[in-house]
């Protein structure tokens, strides 16, 4: 499809490739284990193309799968895609590709809470060794903290919980100056985010947020920024077995398609709340990167887009953990859960600095993480306005 085109139009038109699709408009949901081929020497010819979009075996994906994978390759700027069971298998499976018995990683201090606990844990096992450093390090803070053996260098920005905004191109050229790759998730700045722009060089998504966009699906996707990185990241997938079903990949197409109306139209009503949030008298800061003023505000300006619907709320010290519970639970349109990404809107206390090591995302007041869905964002507000006035008499 002609590069050029826009978001929207491509959401609509990319993954759709006449030929396969029987005349209906969508891809097909291709389900299967064996692919039978007429002859041994034609068996054999397929299997000389492993990593081609060609059908070999059920793992080896299908038009389904294929479809998706180009789908997020578009939409993240790379080259190829690999789509896994989960956007933590999505962290996972690089780092295993990525890193050696005898490597060293750095990971940002605010990093998604499962991923420190696979550094933590079983890359230790595997003789990995991992620093945690503060997000907001700048590139001759990391240069200090990179050691010859040092191979993958991981990011996120912003943090999920605390919205620290790394500075990706600094940390990249840091990075590659000393031979490391740079890993990023990216699931915060899906679309206004172009990672590979900005010297990432594998971009992970959590597709269960807004790519699927419905809170019924767990997928992930590693996309990759050349063909060199491709076939090890695709030789390591396969031989860990990373697979991710037809139906969750059929369903993850079904979303996007809609993901470009959904993205404009939740991050315009997180806005809004932001904004309401921050006047409010309970509210010490609105932890939201595209906010004028808040932290991460001009690296957000500069390397991004726009913004997702997911922001944080740091409530002023006078009020405690407990008086944040019950604001949440006050809510009638918010959901306690965990996941953000889909159409309804969500509120979890949270805590900044309950796993760090590196010092960052210390926060005197409490924090409440929000997550704008598609309701009617004066609704929305009303519900907050009520709960506050809860979250204010709360004797505990
Ligand atoms: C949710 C999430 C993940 C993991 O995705 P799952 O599909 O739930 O495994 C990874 N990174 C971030 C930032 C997330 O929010």
């Amino acid at each position: 499809m002609t590069a050029n085109y826009g978001f929207r139009t491509k959401l609509s038109h990319l993954g759709r490739r006449g030929k396969h699709e029987h005349g209906f408009v969508n891809p097909p949901l291709l389900r299967g284990s064996t692919v039978l081929v007429p002859t041994v020497a034609q068996r054999k010819a397929l299997q000389a193309q492993r990593g081609a979009q060609v059908l070999t075996y059920g793992t080896g994906g299908s038009e389904t799968h294929w479809a998706l994978e180009d789908m997020i390759s578009a939409i993240e700027g790379g080259t190829r895609c690999y789509i896994v069971g989960t956007g933590l298998a999505a962290v996972t499976v690089p780092l295993l590709v990525f890193l050696k018995a005898g490597d060293h990683m750095l990971m940002p201090d605010h990093v998604y809470g499962p991923a420190r606990n696979f550094a933590s844990g079983m890359l230790v096992k595997y003789g990995v060794e991992t620093t945690y450093y503060d997000p907001c390090i700048s590139g001759e803070g990391l240069a200090k903290l990179m050691r010859p053996n040092t191979t993958v260098v991981y990011t996120e920005s912003p943090g999920s919980h605390t919205f620290e905004v790394q500075d990706i191109p600094a940390i990249a050229a840091v990075a590659h100056a000393g031979g490391a790759k740079v890993l990023m998730d990216n699931t915060w700045g899906i679309h206004h985010f172009q990672p590979f722009k900005h010297g990432v060089d594998v971009s992970i998504q959590a597709a269960t947020k807004y790519l699927a966009g419905h809170s019924d699906v767990l997928i992930g996707s590693i996309t990759v920024s050349n063909d060199e990185i491709w076939q090890e990241l695709h030789a390591g997938a396969r031989q860990l077995g990373q697979y991710a079903s037809p139906d969750d990949c059929w369903l993850t197409l079904r979303g996007i398609r809609t993901m470009g109306v959904r993205l404009a139209a939740q991050m315009d009503a997180a806005m809004q709340v932001a904004h309401w949030l921050r006047h409010r008298p309970e509210v010490a800061q609105v932890l939201h990167p595209g906010l004028p003023g808040a932290p991460g505000h001009d690296i957000w300006r500069r390397d991004f887009t726009g913004a997702c619907s997911l922001f944080g709320v740091e409530f002023k010290p006078t009020f405690t953990a407990e008086s944040t519970h019950a604001f949440v639970e006050a809510l009638e349109l918010f959901g306690i859960g965990a996941s953000w990404g889909g159409y309804e809107s969500l509120a979890v206390p949270t805590t900044g600095n309950i796993t760090r090591t590196a010092g960052s995302g210390q926060f005197a007041g409490p924090l409440v993480r929000i997550h704008i869905g598609l309701e009617d964002v004066d609704d929305l507000i009303a519900d907050m306005d009520r709960a506050l006035g809860v979250m204010r008499a709360f004797k505990g």
